[in-house]
């Protein structure tokens, strides 16, 4: 079974993540999205309530099916890729700064741990072009001057980040 771990702060879930989640169907038997408990003091949504809106608009998402796993995670992403058994993270790149980050990301969680253990190897998905604009920190920020956010997030989302 091909398992595939998919990291990080979903903070809130936006139509980028979900388009990569929903693409992943086709690449993996299991996909575990993994919550960062990371830095959770800056963030705008506990742990819970981002697992709770990913579950929801999952749900809502007919592709998504009993395959997807929502977990939070507070020690290293290939740490937590390896206790659940996925065998390679799964990314998305959306413009030359992520891509900068993200290959010397990958590069040093695939040596982790040394020439001892198997590597955990990253796959990345090109965000598609309708949704490669979109960041959780600009809907945010966004959100907190009273924009409408209901181009980049599900509705379920945008009316929590209207509370
Ligand atoms: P953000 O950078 O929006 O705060 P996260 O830290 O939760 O999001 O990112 C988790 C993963 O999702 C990263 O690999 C990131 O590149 C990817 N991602 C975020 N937004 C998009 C998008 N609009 N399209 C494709 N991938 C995205």
């Amino acid at each position: 079974m091909r398992i595939l771990f998919y990291p990080g702060s979903f903070d809130p879930v936006t139509f980028g993540h979900l388009d990569v989640i929903l693409r992943a169907r086709r690449l993996a038997d299991q996909l575990i999205i993994g919550v960062g408990k990371h830095h959770e003091k800056r963030a705008r949504f506990s742990v819970e309530e981002r697992i709770d809106m990913l579950q929801e608009v999952l749900a809502e998402a007919a592709a998504a099916g009993g395959w997807i796993k929502i977990i939070s995670f507070d020690n290293l992403a290939v740490e937590a890729a390896r206790q659940h058994g996925a065998t390679a993270l799964l990314r998305g790149l959306r413009d030359t700064a992520d891509f900068t980050y993200e290959v010397q990301m990958a590069a040093m969680n695939a040596d982790i741990g040394g020439e001892a253990r198997e590597p955990i190897e990253t796959i990345f998905l090109a965000a598609r072009p309708q949704y490669r604009h979109i960041a959780a920190k600009f809907v945010r920020q966004i959100a907190a001057m009273g924009g409408d956010v209901s181009a980049f997030v599900p509705a379920a989302v945008a009316a929590r980040l209207a509370k």
